[in-house]
């Protein structure tokens, strides 16, 4: 009988790779909850109508990539493609604003999204979200951003770029939006059939296509950072003073627009060049529209997502070039050399080496196999012979070079390795 398979672009984690998940999530939490963040859970299913509403109609994760279906009374309901619009409606129907003026919340978990699968893109996929609700102040969107760097640091992740931009408000949009469609139809003919109909729906997507000459057309259309009213303009230089402030490293990229119909004034997007086209790590933003569009109060909200797969293989790919460090193997015969290499082992843990011993008393052919298996790239070998002239040989696993080390000189020496 054919064994059966996991759905096309979900995932399973197994040992060996959970521990990364569980370092992120460990580290996601200790970061957000000193921030003042408290977790949320939500069900992964909701009405259909949440995301079409929240999200938006002619974004591509409504338009395509949901997985929808009418339940067996005719209710249409989704598996959730990003947690912002469950979070929100949490958070209206259980009235959380009574409580404090401001919230502040996270929720960790999977998403679903029927995209083409390939390298750090999935159906099934998981996010890191982080949500914050009652305060317009800039603060809050600089701090945001500073919590962002801090955690990316905590995690160990480097090479990233923060990416800023403003979305402006309806009404500064509108105004936009006419002069965007205006330059887009002088442009018609080289834009894909995807951006033509954007054109008329949702000319601001189009900064968003992935096709390379629709981006070459976009290069001159007029963006938004150009165009935005006083109001969100000094909600944006605020911003960018306390981002001083905090020293936070950001970029100006008036071309990002973010997949989601809901974001008002700041956008952000943390950008590696280490994942070939799925080049986002993560991203967020304002949306101070979006309560009142789903039913409830006229309540700011600012929020991001991470996504954990591409964190994850990041921190892989960046982890593979850290085990090129020392990685070294104590291999000793006899007890006098035993006891030594026992104190030795502690001592070289202790100055910050990755460092491994053999506690059985097995042969020296089989703790050389032993180091092999561990991936080591030294080991030091310590016999009876080496005790009585005080010294040690280590031998370089990779050159198969060896030479011999005065004992006392031992951990300063395996530091300048
Ligand atoms: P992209 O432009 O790469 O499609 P996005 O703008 O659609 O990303 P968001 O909706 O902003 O992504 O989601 C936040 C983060 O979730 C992304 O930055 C990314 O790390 C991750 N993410 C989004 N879609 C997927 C997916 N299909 N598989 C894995 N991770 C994803
Ligand atoms: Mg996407």
């Amino acid at each position: 009988m054919e064994s059966i398979q996991a759905v096309k672009g979900m995932n399973d984690i197994l040992p060996g790779q959970v521990e990364w998940w569980q370092k992120v999530e460990t580290t996601a939490r200790e970061v957000l909850e000193n921030f003042g963040y408290r977790e949320i859970r939500t069900p992964v299913l909701e009405k259909l109508e949440l995301f079409s509403r929240g999200i938006g109609e002619s974004t591509d994760i409504v338009e395509k990539e949901m997985y929808a279906f009418e339940d067996r009374r005719g209710e249409w309901l989704a598996l959730r493609p990003e947690a912002t619009a469950s979070v929100v409606r949490a958070y209206i129907q259980h009235n959380l604003q009574a409580d404090f003026t401001m919230q502040k919340l996270y929720a960790l978990g999977p998403m679903f999204r029927r995209e083409r699968p390939q390298k750090g893109r999935y159906r099934q996929f998981h996010q890191i979200d982080v949500e914050a609700f009652g305060v317009d102040d800039p603060m809050l969107d600089a701090e945001m951003m500073y919590m962002l760097r801090v955690f990316l640091e905590r995690i160990g992740l480097s090479g990233v770029v923060l990416h800023i931009n403003s979305l402006g408000c309806p009404q500064c949009r509108q105004e936009h939006k006419v002069r965007l469609q205006g330059y887009l139809e002088t442009h018609q003919e080289t834009l894909c059939p995807d951006c033509r109909k954007r054109r008329h729906t949702n000319p601001l997507r189009t900064f968003d296509c992935k096709v390379e000459r629709c981006q070459k057309v976009l290069e001159k259309a007029p963006h938004l950072l150009g165009s935005i009213c006083e109001p969100c303009g000094t909600h944006f230089e605020r911003v960018k003073d306390h981002m001083e402030q905090l020293r936070t490293p950001y970029l100006i990229n008036p071309r990002m627009v973010r997949g989601l119909d809901y974001y008002t004034r700041t956008a952000f997007e943390v950008i590696t060049d280490q994942l070939g086209a799925q080049n986002a790590v993560g991203g967020g933003g304002r949306y101070n529209g979006l309560a009142q569009d789903l039913g409830g109060p006229d309540i700011p909200g600012i929020g991001f997502a991470i996504g954990m797969e591409r964190l994850i293989l990041l921190l892989q790919q960046q982890q593979e070039e850290a085990r090129r460090m020392p990685k070294i193997f104590l291999a000793a015969m006899g007890e006098r050399a035993r006891t030594h290499a026992f104190l030795l082992t502690q001592e070289l843990r202790a100055a910050g080496l990755e460092t491994e011993m053999d506690y059985e008393g097995k042969s020296l052919k089989s703790q050389m196999r032993r180091a092999d298996k561990y991936g080591v790239s030294h080991v030091l070998i310590l016999g009876e012979e080496e005790m009585d002239k005080g010294v040690a040989k280590l031998r370089n696993m990779a050159g198969k070079s060896q030479q011999e080390i005065p004992l006392e000189d031992l951990p300063a020496a395996m530091k300048n390795l």
